[in-house]
């Protein structure tokens, strides 16, 4: 069963595969390991092995079963082109997307290269969204520079944990950008000039803009709950989805 989750950005989430490697700093504090670790004690199946990357293929027909129309999360713990992923796994994943053309899957990876060498010769279904994390400058622009070149009906941005100022930033071809700060004791602070700079770029750029939280850090650079930090951005919410998404929204009010 797809497990329960606390995105606010997806309906429900999708693990057909879990585990992880670390490759990248927003990599650092990993939430999907913590839980891994919690879930192994508790005996949930897939992490027997702790947070050590491994298919699960009891999960794999779940959206079979579900008739609602769903937006899916796919591997909120764990990363559908991590290097262990079995080629043949990762085509059985594809091909109940394909089955299922009612529900929306939003694919969301760091492995930026190894996800263009899979997709790039491919017809993408309609129904999936492809995103890319961007933490910093380094090692997170040059990943959207392979995701803008996929052909699916939303390319996105996950700038989560955002770490530094991105600076000018290409959107070409991108439909939705996310934007977080850490969660947790060992939270990295984000600060706020650096959000306004990649909130100010998508409205020039006309792209839909999420500011999910601010985290551990607050707007006012002290330390305390996410919660009592909240999400709010010059004494706003911005939670803009892509305008395909907005219509979906639209049709079921
Ligand atoms: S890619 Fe995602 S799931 Fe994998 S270690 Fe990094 S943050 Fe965790």
């Amino acid at each position: 069963m797809a497990s329960k989750h606390k995105i606010e950005w997806t309906e429900k989430t999708w693990n057909p595969t879990a585990g992880c490697t670390k490759v990248s700093s927003g990599c650092k504090n990993c939430y999907a390991e913590t839980m891994a670790i919690r879930l192994q004690a508790i005996g949930v199946v897939g992490y027997e092995n702790g947070f050590k990357f491994n298919i699960v293929p009891q999960r794999l027909n779940e959206p079979l079963k579900r008739k609602k129309p769903t937006v899916y999360f796919v591997n909120s713990m764990s990363d559908l082109f991590h290097q262990d992923m079995p080629i043949d796994y990762l085509d059985q994943i594809f091909d109940i997307i394909k089955k299922t053309p009612h529900h929306t899957y939003q694919i969301l990876t760091k492995r930026a290269d190894s996800m263009f060498k899979y997709l790039a010769n491919k017809k993408i279904p309609k129904n999936i969204w492809l995103g890319v994390t961007v933490e910093n400058k380094s090692e997170g622009l040059h990943r959207i520079d392979k995701l803008r070149n996929l052909k699916a009906s939303v390319l996105f941005l996950s700038i989560e944990p955002l770490l530094e100022d991105l600076g000018d930033i290409n959107l070409e071809n991108i439909d939705w950008v996310i934007v977080g700060g850490e969660s947790g004791n060992k939270a990295r602070p984000m600060e706020k000039e650096w959000v306004v700079n990649i909130k100010e770029q998508c409205e020039t750029y006309d792209v839909a803009f999420f500011f999910k939280q601010w985290g551990t850090w607050g707007a006012d650079k002290v330390k305390r709950n996410k919660k009592v930090n909240g999400k709010e951005l010059e004494g706003k919410i911005w939670q803009k989805y892509p305008k395909i998404i907005e219509k979906k929204f639209a049709l079921e009010i």
